[in-house]
């Protein structure tokens, strides 16, 4: 008898389920928790679709969902804190039923596999709605469709119903990311091309990780002026090219490489680090004593900083700074392939406003092909695939890439077409946003559709997030991505074979194979 069943990201057990522990290292009574959890979200779903909701009951099926994403929540005090909260409200509403949550999983694998795949999207969609939530952006259809796609997973659907209901998510999915970019940009201004070190100086500093560009400004704002230097780490090295947070001039540059190295370049670091999202791996004995968590993150032992009215006091973490005092003098760090600079800012205003320089490159030859790189990094090996084909695509091609996936090569220098950087980096992985939109105004440039211009999307995947993107770019009928590293497990063979069928999707194979297939 298994212990537990987990199998929504790229790393799960043996490419099947993670049933004794998560290779993420969430322990059994943490998985069993979370699916108790997703089920009194359910319940609340059926009680309260379609009634005038408060935002706490909002508030509640966007956080319950969020800390049930992969590396975020592993505290089985905090999940079962949200799981007492979704039951006490849902009671509100009149209704006290929930799914078993053996249920979840169970049933004719095809269905079992759509619906899976609906519940992982619908917790990316939910990090990426909090997100804009907290910057005081709401969108209501965004919102109810929450509790749409939540109570259809205790509905029994035919295989074609399913699919509708995942493409009719993709849509809302779409809005949801344009909310996010809203408030992205309204509250901080659009990205602007900016060259980040991996350098950090002497002195105390704060490492800050995850994707919260609210949590960010916030500290940067209570640092000021203390002599406490900032860094990014992981997705939230974007937040760079974000104007009002680049005018802080103590957020200095972007510490680590790809998430996945944490444990061994967190080691000994004489700083604090502080977890706004994903990914949070458990922490070593070296540094646990300076890891804190904010909003949904958590792990048992490590310090929370709690939401105290929209506002979030970093004080213990500033002590925490001053008292490690950082590095006695500067240290040069490299990314994976030895570069020391990283650029990124190149968001849809800032491509789009080179459009004209871009569409005559095209015209003229000088670019023959555009190729999307992003989604998610993740640990397994064969992940270099990434690396190895943007180091082999043609001089005459351009990588556009997004979220933390590009830490595989945005430290590469592999030049410029026309005065534009071969690398253009997007930004997080909710500004999948800002490549749609610009692929739709090439796609209107040309008079073609998205699919007809000389653009692939090559992808990795590894957690929740990624589902919800791609169920968007599906929606949207964009059809030939490349997927990798491997194939989602909750995906059966007769929906891959329907993905295969109806949007071509595939798997990856070699950098020379897919290179040569893509540009034949
Ligand atoms: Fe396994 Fe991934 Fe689930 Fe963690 S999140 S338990 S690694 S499938």
């Amino acid at each position: 008898m298994s212990k537990m069943f987990c199998f929504q990201c790229e790393q799960t057990a043996g490419g099947k389920a993670c049933t004794n522990a998560g290779v993420c290292g969430k322990q059994p009574d943490v998985a069993n928790k979370q699916d108790s959890l997703t089920c009194a979200l359910i319940g609340l779903a059926r009680a309260a679709e379609g009634k005038k909701r408060d935002d706490s009951t909002d508030e509640i099926m966007m956080q319950g969902l969020f800390a049930t994403v992969t590396n975020v929540n592993f505290d089985p005090q905090r999940i079962d804190e949200f799981a007492k909260l979704a039951e006490s409200e849902k009671k509100k509403y009149g209704y006290d039923e929930n799914l078993v949550p053996e249920n979840l999983w169970m049933g004719d694998q095809d269905i079992v596999s759509l619906r899976s795949t609906l519940l992982l999207g619908i917790r990316g969609m939910a990090a990426y709605a909090w997100h804009a939530w907290v910057l005081g952006k709401k969108d209501a259809e965004v919102t109810e469709w929450f509790y749409k796609g939540m109570k259809s997973l205790a509905e029994e659907h035919t295989v074609e119903e399913w699919l509708d209901i995942l493409m009719e998510f993709g849509n809302i999915n779409l809005k949801c990311m344009a909310l996010l970019d809203e408030a992205n940009t309204s509250a901080f201004g659009h990205p602007v091309p900016v060259k980040v070190s991996t350098n950090v100086e002497k002195g105390p500093f704060i490492v800050v990780s995850g994707h919260d560009l609210h949590d960010l400004k916030q500290l940067l704002e209570q640092t000021e002026g203390l002599g406490i230097n900032i860094y990014t780490h992981g997705e939230m090295l974007p937040a760079h090219a974000y104007p009002e947070l680049k005018k802080h001039p103590h957020l200095k540059g972007n510490f680590g490489t790809a998430w996945q190295n944490q444990q061994k370049e967190f080691d000994n670091i004489p700083a604090p680090i502080l977890f706004t999202t994903n990914c949070l791996m458990p922490p070593k004995p070296s540094y646990a004593d300076r890891v804190f968590t904010t909003a949904m993150v958590g792990f048992p032992g490590l310090r929370h900083i709690a939401d105290e009215n929209g506002k979030k006091d970093f004080s213990e973490i500033i002590k925490k700074a001053q008292e490690l005092g950082g590095w006695t003098e500067d240290k040069h760090f490299t990314g994976i392939n030895g570069g020391s600079q990283l650029t990124t800012g190149f968001a849809r205003n800032t491509v789009l406003s080179a459009a004209d320089k871009v569409i005559d490159a095209v015209k003229t030859g000088a670019i023959r092909h555009f190729f999307l790189v992003g989604g998610c990094d993740g640990a397994k090996p064969g992940r270099n695939y990434y690396t190895e084909f943007v180091q082999k695509a043609p001089r005459d091609t351009v990588i556009l890439t997004l979220a933390c996936g590009k830490y595989r090569f945005n430290d590469l220098d592999i030049g410029e077409i026309g005065g534009l950087p071969r690398i253009m980096d997007m930004g997080q992985c909710n500004d999948a946003y800002s490549a749609i939109q610009v692929a739709i105004a090439l796609s209107n440039a040309f008079n073609c559709s998205v699919n007809d211009l000389p653009l692939t999307l090559v992808l990795s995947w590894y957690e929740q997030k990624a589902v919800c993107i791609l169920l968007t770019l599906l929606a949207l009928g964009i059809k030939n991505i490349y997927i990798g590293p491997s194939l989602p497990a909750f995906i059966s063979p007769n929906v891959l074979n329907v993905l295969v069928q109806k949007f071509d999707i595939k798997p990856i194979t070699t950098p020379e194979n897919d290179l040569a297939q893509i540009l034949s």
